[in-house]
């Protein structure tokens, strides 16, 4: 059933799990994400990117996910990803996305509170969640040369939640988006101290390739909603491109084992999140 955000990271908040937040665009990307969470009994969050808007019309993906989220019996989400244009936050509520991320994280700080206050008022008044981001969370490609100063900081993020009104706070703890130049470290204890001073759930940009061990350490600490795209990417290019597949109904076949592989790689991370059995 599709259900906004709030609701799901409410309970992972208290209960201290995660739940995946995986990028999608296509029926076949949303039946991977949603069949892999209903296996594992746990709620998902399906991302579709702004950007994605160019490839699939957001109102015709608010309607598949709509179709595919009322077979199932668990909370499904759909998030518009990193909105930086007003018009398509709007579009989005419009089209029945049950979420939207307002992410002025590039602007100064009173514009990033001014926008996210004014969308979140619209969006609250019908029933969607919002989540914003305070710091910066860059691209994995430029990481090694980020710095220190595009970090979250506690007590401006505290501030930040109570005049925004929002319902989940993207911070920027040390991960990035896409492949990364260089090993990924996460500053645990920044997270630590903005979870002493945030209460709301927190959410991690640009999970892939984080590892295992620093995501479910970052569960443990507080993070509620987890965003991977790169690596299930990989995933279903690993299926796609499967070797021993002959001549004759190859795109769908090939479409097939993309489609498992991104199953296989998505259960994968709600089982380290620990949110199997929470639906
Ligand atoms: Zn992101």
């Amino acid at each position: 059933m599709l259900v906004p955000l709030n609701p799901i990271l409410y309970k992972a908040n208290k209960d201290n799990y995660a739940v995946i937040a995986v990028n999608v665009f296509n029926l076949e990307t949303i039946r991977a994400a949603v069949e892999a969470a209903w296996e594992e009994k746990s709620p998902i969050i399906l991302n579709f990117g702004e950007l994605l808007g160019d490839i699939t019309d957001i109102y015709d993906f608010a309607d598949i996910v709509k179709i595919v989220a009322s077979k199932y019996d668990i909370p499904v989400c759909t998030n518009l990803d990193h909105s930086l244009k007003y018009e398509e936050s709007i579009k989005a509520i419009r089209a029945g996305f049950t979420s939207i991320m307002v992410d002025r994280s590039s602007q100064p700080y009173d514009i990033n509170v001014q926008e996210t206050q004014e969308l979140v008022k619209i969006a609250h008044s019908v029933g969607v969640s919002v989540e914003a981001e305070l710091g910066h969370v860059g691209l994995g490609e430029e990481y090694e040369g980020e710095n220190k100063d595009s970090l979250t900081d506690p007590e401006l993020a505290a501030y930040f939640v109570e005049r925004t009104k929002i319902d989940a706070l993207a911070v920027a703890i040390g991960t990035a988006h896409g492949l990364y130049k260089g090993t990924p470290n996460i500053d645990f204890d920044r997270l630590v101290q903005i979870k002493k001073m945030v209460k709301i759930p927190l959410v991690l940009h640009g999970g892939s390739m984080t590892g295992d061990q620093q995501l479910r350490k970052a569960c443990e600490l507080g993070i509620t909603k987890i965003n991977i795209g790169t690596d299930v990417d990989i995933a279903a290019m690993k299926g796609f491109n499967s070797q021993n597949i002959k001549p004759g109904w190859e795109f769908s076949k090939r479409t097939d084992l993309a489609r498992q592989e991104m199953k296989n790689k998505i259960r994968h991370y709600i089982r380290i999140f620990g949110s199997d059995n929470r639906a």
